[in-house]
C-alpha cells in the first residue's frame, strides 16, 4: 500500500504549478470567468509545455501519461482555474480516450498528434432534450444512404462544442435494435452543413461553452465513426470508469483550492476582538473540509490505480466521484460560510466556486445516479 506520489509525480505537479503560478493568476481566471471566454492563452501555454498529450500515447505525439498521472494534472490545474481543468477534460481527454482505444490506425495517425500540439479541439455529444440520466434512450437518426450517413435530431447539453473543431456524436444508427445496441460514435466535423450549434447561458463555470446542437440532413462520409457500427455504448462504458477519476480530479483540486482561501481568509478576519480563524465553530468547518477533501483524494487514488491495473472499478470509480463531487459542493458552501457577505461579492473567488461547484453533482452522472450504481454492486 502506498499513500504518497511518486517522485516523477511530484516533479510532474512542481513543473506545472510553476507554470500556472506565472501563467494562470487569479486576476487571469477571474476575467476569463467575467468575460465567459476560453483561456485560449492558457492552452496555448499548456500546449507549448507538452501538457496536451499527457493523455496520448508516445507513439502519437503524447507523453503517454497513466490515469494516476493525469489525475495528478487536472487536481493541480483545477486548484488554479478549474474551468480550465473541465474544458481540459472535454475538449482533450475524451477524444484521446475514445481514439485510442477505438479509432482506427488512420484516425489515431491523423488526430492525435494534432490533438497533443493544440491544434485540435474536441466535444462529447451524448445528452438530448429527452434523453440525460437515461442517457441511451437517445432518438437522433442517423440513416445510411450509400457511402453516407445522415442524421437527424438535437443535441443537448454539449460543453465546447463553439471551440471544437470535431464532436464525438452519439446517434442511433439501429431503430429496430435493443436501445443499448443501436448507436454509433460519429466523428462530426463541426462545420458540417446542417450543424447549428447555440449557446446556452448557464450559472458556472462560464469559460467552457454550453450548447445545443440542431442536426438537420448533416452527410458524413460512411468512414466518419469511432468503433464499430451500432457499438457505440461499448465506447461509453469501457471509459467511463477512467472519465468518473478525472471528474474526481477536477472536483477534489477545486474543493482545495476553497479550502486554502478559507483558511486564508479566517487567518486574516478578525471579529470580536480576534481572527475569526479562532473561533471553534470555523475552525471545525475548516476540520470537516479538510477530512472530507483528504477522504475523497485518497478513493481517488485508488480508483486511478485500479483503472491503471486494469481491474473493474466501476464502484470505486462511482463512489470517487460522488464522495467528490459532494465534498466540492459543501467545501463551496462553507467557504462562502466562512467568508460571511465578503464571499457573496463578486470580487472575491469564493462566489465563483459555490457556483461551479454544483456541475460536479451532475456531469459523469448526477448523485442519484452514482448511488444507485454503488448500491447495484452492493446487491449484485
Ligand atoms: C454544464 C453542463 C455540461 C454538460 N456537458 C455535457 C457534455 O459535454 N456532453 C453530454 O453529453 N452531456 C453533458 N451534460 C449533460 C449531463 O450529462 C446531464 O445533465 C446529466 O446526465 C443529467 O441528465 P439530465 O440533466 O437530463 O437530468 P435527468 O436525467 O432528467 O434527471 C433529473 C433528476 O432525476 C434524477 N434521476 C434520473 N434517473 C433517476 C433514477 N433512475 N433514479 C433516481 N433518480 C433519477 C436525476 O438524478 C436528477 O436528480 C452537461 C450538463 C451540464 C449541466
Amino acid at each position: 500500500m502506498n499513500f504518497e506520489l511518486t517522485d516523477d509525480q511530484k516533479a510532474m505537479r512542481d513543473q506545472l504549478r510553476a507554470l500556472l503560478l506565472a501563467e494562470c493568476k487569479p486576476e487571469y481566471v477571474r476575467a476569463c470567468d467575467e468575460e465567459e471566454r476560453y483561456p485560449r492563452e492558457l492552452f496555448e501555454k499548456l500546449a507549448a509545455g507538452g501538457w496536451l498529450g499527457l493523455p496520448i500515447a508516445e507513439e502519437y505525439g503524447g507523453s503517454g501519461g497513466s490515469c494516476a498521472d493525469i489525475c495528478v494534472f487536472l487536481e493541480e490545474l483545477a486548484w488554479h482555474f478549474e474551468a480550465a481543468a473541465n474544458i481540459y477534460y472535454t475538449s482533450i481527454i475524451i477524444a484521446a480516450d475514445a481514439l485510442q482505444h477505438f479509432g482506427t490506425e488512420a484516425q489515431k495517425k491523423a488526430l492525435l498528434p494534432k490533438l497533443a500540439r493544440g491544434e485540435l479541439r474536441f466535444a462529447f455529444s451524448l445528452s438530448e432534450p429527452n434523453s440525460g440520466s437515461d442517457a441511451a434512450s437517445l432518438r437522433t437518426r442517423a440513416v445510411r444512404e450509400g457511402d453516407e450517413w445522415v442524421i437527424n435530431g438535437q443535441k443537448m447539453f454539449c460543453s465546447c462544442a463553439q471551440i471544437a473543431d470535431y464532436i464525438l456524436m452519439m446517434a442511433r444508427s439501429d431503430a429496430q435494435a435493443p436501445k443499448h445496441d443501436g448507436i454509433t460514435m460519429f466523428l462530426l466535423d463541426a462545420k458540417t452543413p446542417g450543424v447549428d450549434i447555440r449557446r446556452l447561458k448557464k450559472l458556472g463555470l462560464k469559460p467552457m461553452d454550453l450548447n445545443e446542437i440542431f442536426l438537420t440532413d448533416v452527410r458524413l462520409p460512411a468512414d466518419a465513426i469511432v468503433g464499430a457500427v451500432n457499438k457505440g455504448w461499448r465506447n461509453v462504458l469501457k471509459t467511463l470508469d477512467y472519465e468518473r477519476c478525472c471528474l474526481s480530479a477536477v472536483n477534489v483540486g477545486a474543493a482545495q483550492s476553497c479550502l486554502d482561501k478559507a483558511i486564508a481568509y479566517a487567518k486574516q478576519r478578525e471579529q470580536f476582538g480576534q481572527k475569526i480563524a479562532d473561533f471553534q465553530l470555523i475552525r471545525q468547518k475548516l476540520a470537516d473540509m479538510d477530512m472530507e477533501i483528504d477522504a475523497a483524494r485518497l478513493m481517488l487514488w485508488r480508483s486511478a490505480n485500479l483503472v491503471d491495473r486494469g481491474v473493474p472499478n466501476n464502484k470505486q470509480s462511482a463512489m470517487a466521484n460522488l464522495a467528490s463531487s459532494e465534498t466540492y459542493v459543501r467545501a463551496a458552501l462553507n467557504g462562502m460560510r466562512i467568508m460571511g457577505g465578503w464571499g457573496y461579492l463578486m470580487e472575491y473567488d469564493m462566489q465563483r466556486h459555490y457556483r461551479d461547484s454544483k456541475l460536479a453533482e451532475i456531469g459523469g452522472g448526477t448523485s442519484e445516479i452514482l448511488r444507485i450504481v454503488i448500491s447495484r454492486e452492493l446487491l449484485r
